[in-house]
């Protein structure tokens, strides 16, 4: 899995005299077959044996061409099948950097040399979690949960002595009264002594969203003992026993985070189509979307997973276009590379615009699968 460690050693990593390599492969077997990942593989490593050749240090060269070919056998004889979604490859050899990290989300591919391990890509698949802390209770215990990149942990376990309900009591009912009290008030300060458990956790880990299982009838108690800060990050509330297996509660969890995301990409594709449909500040298309990442223009990029198309890059400034052999804005040589998209992105991500990925069947199609809300017009 991917963790913040993996973040932060790669981000101290850097080299400038010998070459890093940054790889990233979509294994994703519903998108793509191991043939296609493997010609996809050669061809985007032949690109920088291409552009090596134009290198005037014939050692950094030569260390960076074996250094292709280590991780191109390394890929293509160690993986018999994909059975991850994606994955990453840093390496400089020279200083015994070899680090590979099975990605939860398939990545655009990428096989980038540069001084130091491109990771942006990294930290883009980790924004796209929320942390989930999901609770399920009754009145007397609770099995606090914390959910993050597909995985399950258990925090805690809490067991308060609660007495059960008496029914019926002695001389015209008193007893029944006074216990049943009793109960109400235990039952009360085992639901204070959850939430409590619960915003201790949140001041630690900081999640983002709250899930409460538990049988509707408690709900309403439960929450209404919940610190302000929580209850704004209650999501969603599932009828669940207490005791329900773990992997249960996983699937119910993420089920909730995908309708959840699914519903807020919606909304962001509704919302860019009507504000550039009223002359607002926001575009779609990839040749409008270009040209205003090119004049540092965009606040967020909207972007179809899946989408590619090819497209030109000018050599001397950077320009991005669809077809223009010359740069429109300096005149130089432009050349064609076979995935703009990508580029965008990365473009978009060093000028520190909000990248949203936006998932199949939301209907970014209707956006022309490239969308992007304004700072300003070009
Ligand atoms: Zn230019």
């Amino acid at each position: 899995m991917l963790t913040r460690q993996d973040i932060d050693f790669l981000r101290s990593f850097r080299s400038q005299t010998h070459p890093v390599f940054s790889v990233y492969l979509n294994t994703d077997g519903k998108q793509v077959s191991k043939k296609e990942v493997e010609t996809k593989l050669k061809q985007m490593a032949r690109i920088v044996r291409l552009r090596l050749n134009g290198s005037t240090d014939k050692d950094f060269r030569r260390e960076a061409l074996q250094e292709i070919q280590k991780i191109e056998d390394y890929i293509l004889n160690n993986y018999k099948e994909f059975t991850i979604k994606g994955m990453a490859l840093f390496s400089c050899g020279s200083y015994n950097l070899w680090h590979e990290i099975e990605l939860p989300r398939p990545p655009r591919n990428r096989f980038i040399l540069d001084e130091t391990p491109y990771i942006r890509p990294l930290q883009f698949q980790e924004v796209e979690y929320r942390r989930i802390c999901t609770v399920v209770l009754d009145q007397h215990t609770a099995r606090i949960f914390l959910i993050y990149q597909g995985a399950i942990l258990e925090y805690k376990l809490i067991s308060d002595d609660v007495p059960t309900k008496v029914k019926w009591g002695g001389w015209a009912g008193y007893d029944e009264k006074r216990s049943n009290r009793k109960h109400a008030q235990k039952v009360n300060e085992h639901f204070e002594h959850v939430t409590g458990t619960l915003f201790e956790l949140f001041k630690r880990d900081h999640f983002d969203w709250l899930i409460i299982g538990c049988k509707t009838e408690y709900l309403k108690e439960f929450e209404s003992s919940l610190h302000n800060y929580l209850r704004d990050r209650v999501v969603d509330h599932l009828e669940l026993p207490s005791d329900a297996p773990e992997h249960e509660i996983l699937e119910r969890s993420m089920k909730v985070e995908q309708t959840k995301t699914f519903e807020e990409h919606y909304a962001l594709v509704d919302r860019v189509l009507h504000t550039s449909q009223a002359g607002g500040l926001a575009t779609i298309g990839l040749e409008n979307v270009l040209r205003h990442l090119n004049g540092s223009a965009v606040d967020t990029l909207l972007v179809a997973r899946d989408y590619v198309a090819g497209g030109v890059r000018c050599l001397n400034c950077n320009f991005m276009g669809i077809l223009e052999k010359s740069c429109s804005l300096c005149g130089g040589e432009t050349v064609e590379v076979d995935d703009i998209v990508t580029e965008a992105i990365d473009r978009a991500l060093d000028q520190s615009v909000t990248v949203k990925q936006i998932f199949e069947g939301v209907g970014m199609d209707r956006a022309q699968n490239m969308a992007a809300f304004l700072r300003f017009r070009i």
